[in-house]
């Protein structure tokens, strides 16, 4: 079944009404006809299967036959910390991360992101890289859009973080990322799990310093490096398996 975030105010009194780009997706690209079943979610948590009454590309109007707790978010949360990168890079940990189950998602500007990166660049692309999560949450079926965070300084992130807090550092020889997980998954379980990781060039020597100042635990990812992108998704995914969240 075809799942759409809509408004809440879409959903009242077991009618569905959708206007826009919904209904033009529903209608133009996917075809669908009066009779046909989708799922609504509004972003609280729970979907809604609907039944089509009418259908045009402007609007859709279906009756609520089901009302349901989404069963696609995370039960345990994840906060990606990631240093700006280049490009489509950090469009694809958006994408990926969603389908992972990162909860929250903070933009982080280091010493060495890409000079053009600021505060404004971010605030520019916000939009977009908020419809990425969207639609990576329909296509994976959480009930609920991760957020996004404002784009901050390493400063300003590191000591809001909460839960456990891990710096990914390729110089650290002794923390390993598993140890960490293993040593402390009750907090985890319980408050979540912060993990800073850096753009293409990694965080440079006083930004690792003051991460550890401010109490966060560095880590090390293993033997090979792996860039910027890679290393917030893999993170997650072994966070996630660690827990329990790919399968029992
Ligand atoms: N410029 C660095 C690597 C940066 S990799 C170099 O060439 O040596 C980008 C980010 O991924 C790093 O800042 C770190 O957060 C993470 N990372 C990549 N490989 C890692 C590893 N083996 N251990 C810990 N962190 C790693």
């Amino acid at each position: 079944m075809h799942r759409f975030f809509v408004a809440p105010q879409c959903i009242h009194e077991g009618q569905a009404t959708v206007n826009g780009q919904v209904a033009r997706q529903a209608a133009r690209v996917l075809r669908l006809q009066p009779g046909d079943n989708i799922v609504l979610m509004d972003d609280s948590g729970s979907e809604y299967v609907v039944t089509l009454r009418s259908i045009s590309s402007s609007s859709l109007e279906g009756d609520v036959i089901e009302e349901r707790k989404g069963l696609g978010d995370p039960g345990v949360t994840l906060n990606l910390y990631q240093g700006v990168l280049k490009g489509d890079k950090f469009e694809m940990v958006l994408q990926k991360g969603t389908e992972i189950g990162i909860s929250n998602f903070v933009p982080v500007l280091c010493r060495r992101s890409i000079p053009r990166a600021s505060k404004e660049w971010a605030d520019g692309r916000h939009s977009r890289w908020y419809s990425i999560l969207t639609e990576a949450s329909e296509q994976s079926g959480r009930a609920c859009i991760p957020i996004l965070g404002s784009t901050a300084s390493l400063s300003e992130t590191i000591t809001v973080a909460s839960g456990l807090r891990l710096m990914a550092w390729e110089g650290e020889t002794e923390r390993g990322f598993r140890e960490t997980l293993v040593e402390n998954m009750d907090e985890i379980k319980e408050s979540g799990l912060s993990f800073f990781v850096g753009p293409e060039g990694g965080f440079d020597h006083e930004e690792v310093e003051e991460a550890r100042d401010a109490g966060v635990v560095l880590v090390s990812l293993g033997q090979r490096i792996l860039r910027g992108e890679t290393a917030g998704l893999a993170m997650a995914v072994a966070a996630m398996y660690q827990v329990g969240e790919m399968g029992k």
